[in-house]
């Protein structure tokens, strides 16, 4: 999996880098321009399968970056392989929010490229049926739809999927759980046989397995169980504005006891000019990212290791695999972008016997992500409080997928005492 990655020491810096794939060259560019530089796990282990032609069966819930696992691979097969007048993939989900939702995910990573989608759902007007008819008639790479609209179109008898090459299922027990078995039944009917066919679901229920039998064939397993925090390690969050978190982190970085800590941010730019900020200010951070030779990044990470190095400011690149027990104290600067990132930044405290702390701050555009992260973790997170001298905070209140607003109301800070 790690084909081209170098380990410093016994340490693996580096997971799968979207560059290491053969995709083609504008959806590279729309991958870049998503912000995406490595592959999530789920990715790592269902995009060489799809590109190599399996059908997959995969266990991965919302949040480990399943979308992208096969949105990527078929785009790039789509377009190596390209059909005009021919619906090349339908995806099937559960609910109209998420097909605008993939929808839209996939317009971001196809932006540079010539791959024409669209969204099938049911509760728009009338022009919307008409263009919806006209593309299944005269064919759209990608369509994501529920399944109750697309059986109308179906019974309508003008539906042409002789071309079709993909078949996705998304949060498949969730549409059984709605009542969608003999919806899908039906619209599998209306499929050639001859097709590639992926279904994902959160869990894996004996009826997911039986519905599996029927449609795929000699599928790849994938199971991506999300793996939980040790217990040991006490998580905190703080609810700030985006401009509190350079006050935060220093407070943090003066009143919390630690022997070594690791600040992570998702970006290089923003690990970067936080290193830059913080030396300003005679802090004493290095920072760790891809930017930097390979030379300077080994005396780092020994500067690090012996604690010479006190602070590292770091992408995801240091976020698994190292293992260091000195490691006391993690802050997330921002928020990871899923659960599994969360897990592994903050499993670089409490390593062995040793005890750890882990601080998330969440930014006003971050409460979503981090209730998402919550859902996966099985948990909410203590919500700490700010400092009083930093001012008033937001309050938490996160959207979660069904448009639920998960507010603890207005939020008071008051100065926590000095450990
Ligand atoms: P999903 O599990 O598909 O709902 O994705 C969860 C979030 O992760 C979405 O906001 C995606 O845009 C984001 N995401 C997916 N893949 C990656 C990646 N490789 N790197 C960074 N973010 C990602």
């Amino acid at each position: 999996m790690y084909g081209k990655a170098t380990n410093l020491f016994q340490f693996k810096l580096y997971p799968l880098r979207f560059t290491e794939f053969d995709f083609h060259p504008g959806l590279l560019e729309g991958i870049d321009a998503s912000g995406y530089e490595t592959a999530t796990p789920v990715q790592e282990q269902v995009i060489p399968a799809i590109l190599a032609g399996r059908d997959i069966i995969a266990s991965a819930q919302t949040g480990t970056g399943k979308t992208a696992a096969f949105l990527l691979p078929m785009i790039h097969r789509i377009l190596s392989n390209h059909t005009d007048g021919q619906v090349g993939s339908l995806i099937i989900v559960p609910t109209r929010e998420l097909a605008i939702q993939i929808s839209q995910h996939l317009e971001g990573l196809s932006y540079f490229t010539n791959i024409s989608s669209i969204a099938i759902y049911g509760g728009n007007d009338g022009q919307s049926f008409v263009n919806e008819k006209k593309a299944l008639q005269m064919g759209a790479d990608i369509i994501v739809c529920t399944p109750g609209r697309m059986i109308a179109h179906i019974n309508m008898n003008y539906v042409n999927m002789k071309g079709l090459q993909f078949l996705v299922l998304d949060e498949a027990d969730r549409m059984l759980d709605m009542g969608f078995q003999e919806d899908i039944a039906r619209i599998t009917d209306a499929l050639p046989q001859e097709r590639q066919t992926l279904l994902f679901s959160a869990t894996m229920p004996d009826k997911i397995r039986q519905l599996a039998r029927k449609i795929l064939k000699n599928p790849v397993e994938v199971n991506i169980a999300i793996s939980k925090p040790p217990e040991k390690i006490v998580q905190k969050a703080f609810v700030v504005f985006e401009e509190q978190k350079l006050p935060l982190v220093k407070q943090v970085l003066t009143t919390t006891p630690y022997r070594t800590a690791l600040i992570f941010c998702s970006r290089k730019q923003n690990v970067k000019q936080l290193a830059r900020t913080l030396q300003q200010s005679k802090f004493d951070v290095q920072e760790m990212h891809s930017d930097l030779e390979q030379s300077q990044r080994e005396d780092i990470m020994n500067g690090f290791t012996s604690g010479r190095v006190p602070v590292l400011i770091a992408t995801d690149i240091l976020s698994r695999g190292i293992d260091i027990d000195t490691i006391d104290l993690v802050i997330n600067y921002d928020v990871p972008h899923d659960g599994e990132d969360y897990v592994h930044r903050i499993g670089r405290t409490a390593r062995a016997e040793a005890d750890g702390v882990a601080y998330t701050f969440i930014g006003e555009k971050e409460q979503n992500k981090f209730a998402e992260i919550e859902t996966l973790l099985g948990k909410s997170v203590d919500k700490a409080p700010v400092p009083a001298e930093l001012g008033p905070v937001p309050p938490y209140q996160p959207r979660t997928r069904g448009g639920r607003s998960g507010g603890n109301g207005p939020r008071r800070n008051f100065t926590p005492k000095r450990r």
